[in-house]
């Protein structure tokens, strides 16, 4: 059915006081990058609900697209009548027929806020039952649960109808709680703690350190690819690339190697850091989890944390494995991360590094490297890229594919 409009509801958005507006307006500009490409469409941000006018456009394709956006409690394609009852007779049984199959029950439920119309809820509710009855073979009436609920709303520009409630993403609009960098590797962990701390509204840029030629060409590609499906969210997502070769060669040769890993670590802070202060971010978010490795004992993250005072997010720390596992999979990350290209740290990793490292030892170990100009001909040679939705490369080939069919 080609609907006139979409009710968007916005989720937690409605008890954030003074700050309303301001989300409002996050989400009204995120649904309209995210429908971008319809020239015909136009939406409007109420206190209350937004209301897309769709134009002619294809509102399956715009429902669609409504799914991921953070900040959206829910949504409902609608049906939008001039004050006719003969013509709400009609689209009332076609709705409901779309949505029929078999033992299937409806409801009307009318809400009329043009309390001047001749007619009330239960007159309403009765005329389009009895109408629906008598068009929809087999169809029953059931107040409580029904299958199809189909809501009239009379107001006065007009009849509202809708028969379909499709849950949002939840969650608060993308950038309505400012910037952070994610440390995003090429595992499972990262990808998930980038997901749920957009979900809170946080925009996220992506900070990525290889180390060529020790690392290939494969994996770096792979994290752009995990940073296209953390774009579905948004639309875009700055990638940043760390060259991080010279800074591992430095540290192998130089660090014992029970203090390698923490060290490494160290850096990565450091330059995410200096990269977060230049780009205007406000925290750090990683992919830690309490327990999973030696890295991510507390005794480590205390010696990690030592390079900052930058508030660290850490959305998966308490998480089991599995329970991470689930959320990469329902964001579609989980098949992409467990490829087995290797990332930098997993090249450079001693067999056994210490689980307790001693904060003071790690800075008189890492005083024996020049600290800053390793952090510096990092930040000069960072590669800074935008990307966008569909960018990974299983999708170009399947592009380019299609091109020689
Ligand atoms: P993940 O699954 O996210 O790779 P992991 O269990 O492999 O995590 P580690 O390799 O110890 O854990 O990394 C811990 C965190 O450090 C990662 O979640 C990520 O935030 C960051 N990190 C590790 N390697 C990189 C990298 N090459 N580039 C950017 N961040 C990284
Ligand atoms: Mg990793």
């Amino acid at each position: 059915m080609q609907y006139d409009e979409v009710m968007v509801r916005y989720g937690e958005l409605s008890t954030k006081g003074k700050n309303k507006k301001s989300f409002i307006n996050k989400l009204v500009q995120n649904v309209k990058f995210a429908l971008h490409d319809f020239d015909e469409l136009k939406i409007h941000g109420g206190r209350d609900r937004m209301h897309l006018t769709l134009n002619g456009a294809d509102s399956e394709v715009v429902l669609e697209r409504l799914k991921p956006i953070f900040g959206i409690q829910n949504f409902s394609p609608v049906m939008r009548l001039e004050r006719d009852m003969e013509q709400v007779k009609k689209t009332a049984v076609a709705m409901v027929q779309e949505l029929y199959t078999e033992g299937k029950t409806f409801k009307i439920s009318t809400r009329r806020s043009d309390h001047e119309f001749e007619l009330d809820t239960n007159d309403i509710n009765q005329l389009l039952g009895a109408e629906v009855l008598k068009h929809v073979e087999g169809i029953t009436v059931q107040v409580k649960k029904p299958d199809i609920d189909l809501r009239v709303e009379i107001r006065k520009e007009g009849f509202f109808l809708s028969s379909q409630t499709i849950l949002g993403a939840g969650g608060l609009p993308v950038g309505s709680s400012g910037k952070g960098m994610l440390m995003l590797s090429g595992g499972i962990d990262s990808p998930v703690a980038g997901y749920l701390t957009m979900k809170r509204g946080v925009e996220v840029e992506a900070v990525h350190f290889h180390s060529p030629p020790y690392t290939s060409p494969r994996a770096l590609q792979k994290a752009k690819d995990l940073t296209s499906k953390l774009a579905a969210f948004v639309g875009s997502v700055q990638f940043i690339e760390v060259p991080f070769t010279e800074i591992q060669e430095e540290i192998k040769k130089s660090i014992p190697e029970g203090y390698l890993m923490t060290v490494t670590r160290r850096m990565m802070m450091r330059i995410t850091d200096r990269i977060r202060e230049e780009r205007r971010g406000l925290a750090i978010i990683n992919g830690e989890s309490l327990g999973q490795v030696a890295s991510q004992t507390m005794h480590s993250m205390i010696a990690i944390n030592d390079v900052t005072t930058t508030p660290v997010i850490r959305p998966v720390v308490s998480m089991d494995k599995n329970e991470i596992i689930e959320i990469a999979q329902k964001i579609d990350t989980f098949e992409l991360s467990i490829q087995p290209f290797e990332d930098c740290c997993t090249i450079f990793a001693p067999p056994a590094p210490k689980t307790k490292p001693d904060v003071e030892k790690t800075r008189k170990y890492e005083a024996r490297l020049d600290v800053e100009g390793l952090i510096q001909r990092a930040m000069e040679g960072l590669v800074i890229s935008k990307i966008k939705v569909g960018d990974t490369l299983e999708e170009q080939q399947k592009e380019a594919f299609s091109d020689l069919l």
